[in-house]
């Protein structure tokens, strides 16, 4: 009779969107009959065959009798972020040639190649968060994602390119792995458009310096051309993400596959384009295995710009208002729950009228238009509080270009504006005018009504909604900021209001 080894435990991270919990693997030659499913059954002889084989041709034992595999919380293995290290450390701890108590006190990531390499995996970074929250100090990585996993502080990570070089590192008979510090440089900054090249729509800039100090979100009605040139100009105008940002959002771009090894660490806010052939997992994530963040997520503490908006259609429109509503997007899995942020800045453009003419004489019917637009109408476009029409350009042999501040002086201007919001409403857990509640704006901190009679009588007419009416004094707040003023006057409330009103369809 075949009797049962000693089981050998290595830990592996469960990632569930950018948060994860430290999943302990065990392995057992000659244990219990395996998952029920058939799924799971699949995953578990795929990742045995591989990690097998890896073994094996790093001239390491593998136990004669069939090997159980088990994990210590509901996870499944194909869900976890690069098990296969933590598997074979797991088998060849049970085989008495891995130490168990430098396992007990290590996270491991990585796939394996059958010849024994590590190969990168997605998410390395919010693993190596997971594994600092459960209280490990020490990570093994693919040697390629050492910069990655370095950006987590008080953590001593250890970048390896082979199994051997893992297994020898354990047993103090190889040099030593090299610790990465956290040198690494950050992921170079997306191209962006110079306000000088907008310079023919001076409504638009101010209305991208009023969104920048905010955190409003923007419609642009007119031309592509140039309502993308000008989206684009308006992460430039938004100061550098804190450490805790730039780490969230370094780590949904991890987890999406697209960060750069060489310089991972994103400072800058993130800048997303979404047409409107996207799919439903591209624009608000999924997918299987460990799901991808769509681009709601990708843009989280950036600018989410969606082109011809008014061609998304309502369902897509609405799915999205909920998820901005929410700051994050849920989606259900086999065995969880997976989460990702999505706190963004929207930037919706779109024609003004279906033949698209913003110079030329358009050829639609009043009717034809008012259909186009209405279908941008509803709950999301109420939560737009800037909306431009942009400025037909006037053909001329020498054009006026009015004069125009450069970036660097309005995003000065932006960041003493944001820091002004920022002190103000730290207190009561809000950065930005965009993120101050309802309760505080109508209450705490309510304005004489004699400054806000501009909204009340919108309000009793039925011009604008009571979130519309809210959205509006949160501008006139903004505004308020960038002049200097420690609160709104009936000016800013007025001219909040103009913002908001330049809008073909009535809500
Ligand atoms: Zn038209």
């Amino acid at each position: 009779m075949a009797t049962v080894d000693k089981s050998g435990a290595a830990f592996a991270v469960w990632l569930t969107g950018v948060g994860g919990h430290l999943v302990q693997v065990r392995a057992t030659p000659g244990g219990g009959p395996g998952p029920s499913g058939l799924l799971d059954r699949l995953a578990v002889a795929e990742t045995t065959d591989r990690v097998r084989a890896a073994v094996l041709n790093c001239a390491l034992p593998w136990p004669h009798l069939p090997v159980a595999l088990s994990l210590s919380a509901e996870a499944h293995l194909a869900t976890l972020s690069g098990a296969d290290l933590a598997v074979a450390c797991a088998v060849l701890a049970a085989a008495g040639h891995l130490p168990d108590d430098w396992l007990a006190e290590t996270v491991l990531v990585g796939e394996l190649s059958l010849d024994g390499q590590l190969r990168p995996v997605r998410g390395v970074l919010a693993a190596v968060l997971a594994a600092r929250r459960a209280g490990l100090r020490r990570v093994v990585v693919p040697h390629a994602l050492a910069a990655e996993a370095a950006l987590v502080p008080d953590m001593l990570v250890l970048a390896a390119q082979r199994l051997d070089q893992v297994v020898g590192y354990a047993r103090g008979e190889h040099a030593r792995l090299p610790a990465v510090g956290p040198t690494a440089s950050p992921a170079p900054c997306t191209p962006l458009v110079d306000l000088a090249e907008v310079a023919d729509q001076p409504d638009a800039v101010a209305a991208l310096e009023v969104a920048a100090a905010g955190g409003h979100h923007l419609l642009l009605l007119g031309r592509p051309v140039s309502t993308s040139r000008l989206a684009h100009c308006l992460p430039g105008l938004l100061p550098d993400l804190s450490a805790d940002q730039a780490l969230e959002v370094t780590a949904i771009q991890s987890i999406a596959g697209l960060l750069p090894a060489e310089a991972p660490l994103i400072t800058r806010p993130p800048f997303v384009t979404v047409s409107p052939s996207a799919s439903v997992p591209e624009l608000l994530g999924g997918g299987i295995g460990l799901p991808r963040p769509g681009a709601v997520s990708r843009a989280h503490h950036g600018v989410l710009f969606l082109e011809q908006a008014a061609e998304f259609g309502q369902q897509r429109l609405e799915a999205l208002r909920t998820v901005l509503d929410d700051g994050e997007i849920r989606l259900a899995r086999r065995d969880a729950v997976v989460s990702f942020p999505a706190r963004c800045q929207l930037v919706l453009a779109s024609l003004p009228c279906r033949c698209g003419s913003s110079g030329a004489p358009c050829v639609c019917s009043a009717s034809a238009r008012r259909r186009y637009l209405a279908r941008l109408v509803g709950p999301l476009l109420d939560r737009v509080e800037l909306r431009v029409r942009l400025q037909t350009p006037v053909p001329s042999t020498v054009p006026h270009v009015p004069a125009m501040d450069s970036a660097a002086v309005v995003l000065q201007r932006v960041r003493q504006a944001r820091q002004r919001a920022a002190r103000r409403w730290a207190a009561r857990g809000a950065g930005t005018n965009a993120e101050v509640s309802v309760a505080v704006l109508r209450r705490e901190s309510r304005l004489p009504d004699a400054v806000t009679a501009p909204l009340d009588q919108a309000l009793a007419t039925g011009a604008l909604t009571r979130r519309g009416a809210d959205r509006t004094l949160r501008v006139a707040w903004t505004l308020a900021d960038l002049a200097g003023h420690d609160q709104p006057d009936a000016e800013h409330v007025l001219r909040a209001l103009h913002l908001r009103d330049r809008r073909p369809p009535a809500c």
